[in-house]
């Protein structure tokens, strides 16, 4: 290109044999002396918009006043974060012209990308960040990203463009919908997630999906990611490998206590965020497009790949790769995406005549006469939102059920069995940090008269109003329930015999001084007893107990300790 002062080769190959790699490249570096060349390994190569496998593509950017400069590093496993502060460093170097963004490529199956990318955190990143993790059609063990000089198996390469004229834009969508029932992440070793509500963490992969522990897991998992909701985003997380003990190995960053759902891929959903991110390309009015997009997309969408990935070509040239992993700027952090495609727009100048006005769009892919095209798309659109729709009645019903289960239908307050088990969390907790517990149990006095003198319902009024009371008078930490007939428990942590005893002489006024329609004031009397060591859960409740008979064996409407 006569009027280029910089090109910028971008060269994506389902080729993993190193030489041929290099040998590409010196071919490429023959004809155009002056190129920066970069480039990685796929799964899937776009062209011309077109979506192809096992090809090798080369783009060609040519700038006429902007600046590429390449860094290649090299990362052992480990190394990441001071790599990433490396990388950092030598970008911000190239800062003697306004840097507009900054290609990155990396093997996020050899070292761990996500925390390389920690570097761009602070200061804030101000520029634009965006590429892709290099793919492997060997199924993950041969991914390489290269440049001019070196190919790297473990390692991130990186373009900065720099220059006054140069705009860039980038979007990531995602497009994939819950279908499990949300999980919680229970236990982490760095990127590897050892278990999941507390069993091993493939587990799930079996019982939901069928997917077996064998050398395909990864190409049949690949489209069911963990989504996890993080912030306001939801990130997807595919496991690329299972450990001996059934733990799941990501390429990007997995936290123990956060919960997620099994996702699948909505094609209709796709093409319809697919549209939304091509008319903010043709907006922007780029002269180049790239696009970094996950492999588990061209698996999904099959023969629709090109819905996706054509309808830029309308707008501006556009090529990139199939991806293990994506780089998106997102709040002046760089993250590390699975699943998304980012499509990155470049202009260079003033922006044309025609920005800011969208140009119209047409897929040429589907032939809409035909009422059996996109069978494949449509089934599975369909399929996804029945799940979801399943999942949602599912949990709702659940969430139902599991209130009634531990509520005391008279009162609202916790029943019996729910008592039981907050009592067993407390004691264990009380007896392992040794911190004081203490229970109160209460008896209405004389409250078989209120039944024979007015009848049961106003009976059944009566230990509503004192629930009431009762309920109202509790710190948060504390739990109240109906413990059967006209008898209630409260469990208080952190609660010694002595503060027990004021706070359930609290109640005693309160339940005194409460007037009850027809029946006037009621009395209650009160037991207390506070955890020993050794205790079990039936000793303190024997001790609250025989507390609550002295109290009415001498003269009700008092408190007594155990
Ligand atoms: P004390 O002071 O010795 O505790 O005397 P009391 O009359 O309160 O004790 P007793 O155990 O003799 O009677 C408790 C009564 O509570 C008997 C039972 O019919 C009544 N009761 C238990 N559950 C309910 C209920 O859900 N609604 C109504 N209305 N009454 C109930
Ligand atoms: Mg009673
Ligand atoms: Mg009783």
């Amino acid at each position: 290109h006569r009027d280029a002062t910089t090109s910028l080769v971008q060269i994506y190959t389902a080729e993993t044999d190193l030489a041929r790699i290099g040998e590409l490249r010196r071919i490429v570096a023959e004809h155009l002396t002056n190129a920066v060349i970069v480039g990685a390994t796929t799964v899937g190569e776009v062209i011309h918009g077109q979506t192809v496998t096992g090809q090798t593509v080369i783009g060609f950017t040519f700038f006429e006043t902007s600046r590429a400069t390449a860094i290649s590093l090299t990362c052992a496993a480990g190394d990441e974060h001071q790599i990433g502060l490396d990388l950092r460093r030598q970008v911000n170097a190239c800062e003697d012209q306004p840097i507009a963004g900054v290609l990155l490529l990396a093997t996020p199956l050899s070292i761990d990308a996500a925390a390389l990318l920690t570097s761009f955190e602070t200061p804030p990143c101000p520029y634009q960040v965006f590429g892709g993790g290099a793919g492997d059609y060997a199924a993950m063990n041969q991914s390489a990203v290269f440049t001019n000089d070196d190919i790297l198996t473990h390692g991130v390469v990186a373009v900065v463009l720099a220059g006054p004229e140069l705009n860039i834009d980038s979007q990531t969508y995602l497009g994939w919908r819950p279908l499990s029932k949300e999980m919680t992440i229970t236990r982490t070793e760095g990127m590897v997630v050892k278990t999941v509500d507390n069993q091993p963490a493939f587990d799930l992969y079996r019982r939901y999906l069928d997917i077996p522990d064998d050398d395909g897991f990864f190409l049949n998992v690949l489209e069911f990611p963990f989504l996890i909701e993080r912030g306001d985003t939801v990130l997807a997380r595919v496991p690329v490998a299972v450990d001996a003990e059934g733990g799941l190995q990501f390429v990007a960053d997995v936290h123990e206590g956060e919960t997620f759902r099994i996702g699948y891929g909505d094609p209709n959903l796709i093409i319809s965020d697919a549209a939304d991110i091509h008319s903010a390309a043709a907006r922007f009015s780029p002269q180049s497009i790239y696009l970094y997009t996950c492999g588990c997309r061209r698996f999904l969408m099959q023969e629709n790949t090109n819905l996706e990935t054509l309808p830029f070509e309308a707008v501006a040239p556009t090529f990139g790769f199939y991806t293990y992993g994506e780089f998106f700027r997102r709040d002046e952090t760089i993250q590390l995406l699975n699943s998304t495609m980012v499509a990155v727009s470049l202009s260079e100048g003033e922006p044309p005549p025609s920005a800011g006005v969208p140009r119209t769009i047409e897929a040429k892919t589907q032939d809409n006469s035909d009422p059996y095209a996109n069978k494949h798309a449509r089934i599975i659109s369909r399929l996804v939102h029945f799940v979801e729709a399943v999942t949602s009645e599912l949990e709702q019903a659940n969430r139902e059920i599991t209130k009634l289960s531990v509520t005391d239908r008279l009162t609202g307050l916790n029943n019996r069995m729910k008592l039981d088990v907050v009592l067993a969390e407390a004691m264990t907790r009380a007896a392992r940090y040794q911190e004081p517990l203490s229970v109160i149990l209460l008896d209405i006095d004389h409250f078989k008269q209120v039944n024979d003198t007015h009848g049961h319902l106003v009976g059944d009024d009566v230990l509503v109003r004192v629930a009431a009371v009762l309920g109202g008078l509790i710190r948060d930490v504390d739990t109240l329930g109906r413990w059967g007939g006209e008898e209630f428990l409260l469990i208080l942590p952190h609660t010694d015999l002595e503060h027990a005893a004021m706070v359930a002489d609290k109640l005693r006024l309160a339940v005194g001084q409460e007037t009850l329609p027809l029946v006037g004031p009621k009395t209650a009397s009160f037991g207390v007893a506070s955890h020993r060591p050794g205790d079990t859960a039936t000793d303190l409740l024997a001790r609250a107990d025989q507390a609550l008979y002295d109290a009415k064996h001498t003269g009700r409407d008092k408190v007594c300790t155990a």
